[in-house]
């Protein structure tokens, strides 16, 4: 056998000498295989570099659930949810858990809710907002107009993936800009942008940057004055990916939802409060007749006729499989109960954060469960948000700093999503290790204040 080598394109593991000892090439599917066990190890050592799921409080995705629930997901691993004849039951449960959200989401008891689970809400935000291109473009046909400049309305508030549906699916973007101010769209800001060309306005219920929630019901009402004056009949999609499992249950009276008329769609990921692993996200449509049909595809060659809307063919069932068993284990007294405890760590944090007396809190957690902070001193420089993040990084935490987007990016914000594992104590932590923090970022600033001037040239001793 070979001896060890080690370069920086190969991984040669000490340890595995034990079982073998050759070098692994890194960037090439080695020659030969290795025992199992060793992989194993292998995989597992690499990702001890990763930060620890619990502590990053920059992803709003869930990253614990029961033993049960984790049971259930390793019996169906080897289940590709778009065998739909083969899996008929799975099949199933797929259309119950739409329906489920549907109603969660107060469809009228008329309509049909259908839609799709998807990868996550990008995907879901893609395939709402191409029903909505579809649908413009065949009230514009039976108008015997033009159909070629769709738009989209939205605030720069909203997640990356709605530039990316308009970019991939060719739509103009009109983004109605933040003001320092104020961080969510305006009713103004729609009533500015909208046109007989506008496919749709997107509506942020919880957004990335503050966990904010756009006046719906208020654009709602401009989009039904538009309506009565110009004759445009332009739907909402509400983007709940964060929001959508939580407002139902801290907010219940906040009509945001399909008790809005306008609307149309919406999409929530359920790997977010959905208290589902990734990756799974919903597109819900009020009734059947708001996804046109041509969208659907009838596919035969697996067997059977199965009718399919997305981007994706075969993928994993075990996240909607979980999200039925979360369905069916918590009701909706126990999503009420969880995200009533989220809440109230969430405030917890809040006010421990507040009575260090540095920080503003942008956003409102009573909407959801984020804490975005700001210097409350203008006079403080803006990176100190940025070395914060670094130094709680040494502790394990992972809270990300970042700018507003236009207008309002000269404010930059550290931000700490709250999720079921953060616990009374774990907030409790993280509040001394932010005041830690904060004291280090301040130590370090008074020894590297540059010396007072004297008036010797610079460089000579
Ligand atoms: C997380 C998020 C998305 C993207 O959702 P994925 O499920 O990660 O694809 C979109 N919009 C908002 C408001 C989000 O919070």
């Amino acid at each position: 056998m070979k001896p060890i080598r080690q370069t920086d394109a190969e991984l040669a593991p000490t340890y595995a000498s034990r079982d073998f000892a050759r070098s692994i090439p890194r960037d090439r599917v080695p020659h030969e295989g290795m025992p199992a066990d060793v992989a194993a190890r292998l995989v597992r050592d690499e990702l001890l570099l990763d930060g620890n799921p619990a502590l990053n409080l920059a992803s709003f995705v869930t990253t614990w659930m029961e033993p049960e629930a984790d049971r259930l997901a390793m019996e169906v691993l080897n289940k590709n949810l778009i065998d739909q004849d083969e899996y008929p039951q799975t099949d199933e449960i797929h259309r119950r858990v739409v329906s489920m959200i549907g109603r969660l989401f107060h469809a009228p008891d008329d309509a049909t809710p259908v839609g799709t689970c998807t990868v996550g809400s990008s995907e879901a935000i893609m395939l709402g907002l191409l029903a909505h291109k579809w649908a413009w473009r065949k009230r514009r046909a039976a108008q015997g107009l033009p159909a070629d400049r769709p738009n989209v309305v939205f605030g720069a508030d909203v997640h990356t993936c709605w530039e990316k549906f308009t970019r991939y699916f060719d739509v103009e973007a009109r983004v109605a800009p933040l003001s320092p101010d104020c961080h969510v769209l305006t009713p103004e800001g729609v009533a500015e942008r909208v046109d007989e060309n506008t496919i749709a306005v997107g509506c942020v219920l919880g957004t990335t940057f503050t966990g904010q929630i756009d006046p719906i019901g208020a654009i709602a009402a401009l989009l039904d004055r538009v309506r009565q004056r110009q004759g445009w009949d332009i739907p909402i999609h509400v983007d709940a990916a964060s929001g959508g499992f939580v407002v139902p249950f801290a907010d219940p009276d906040l009509a945001w939802d399909f008790r809005l008329e306008r609307v149309r769609s919406i999409n929530v990921s359920n790997h977010k409060f959905g208290l589902v692993y990734p990756g799974i996200g919903t597109v819900v449509f009020r009734d059947a007749s708001d996804l046109p049909e041509e969208l659907v595809f009838k596919i035969s060659y697996l067997g059977g006729e199965m009718s399919n809307y997305s981007l994706n063919f075969s993928r994993a069932s075990a996240p909607v499989l979980l999200q039925y068993y979360n369905f069916l284990r918590l009701g909706m007294s126990g999503y009420a109960r969880i995200v009533g405890n989220i809440m109230d760590n969430a405030q917890y944090l809040q006010e421990r954060i507040d009575a260090l007396g540095r920080f503003r809190h942008l956003g409102d957690t009573r909407a959801i469960p984020v804490v975005a902070l700001t210097l409350a001193d203008p006079s403080e420089p803006p990176e100190t948000l940025d070395l914060l993040s670094e130094t709680l990084r040494e502790r394990g935490w992972i809270v990300p700093a970042y700018p507003l987007p236009a207008n309002a990016q000269e404010i930059r914000v550290l931000r700490a999503v709250v999720r079921e594992n953060f616990s009374r104590d774990l907030a409790e932590l993280f509040a001394r290790d932010l005041e830690a923090a904060l004291a280090k970022v301040d130590r370090l600033r008074t020894v590297h204040r540059p010396p007072v001037s004297d008036d010797r040239p610079h460089g000579v001793c």
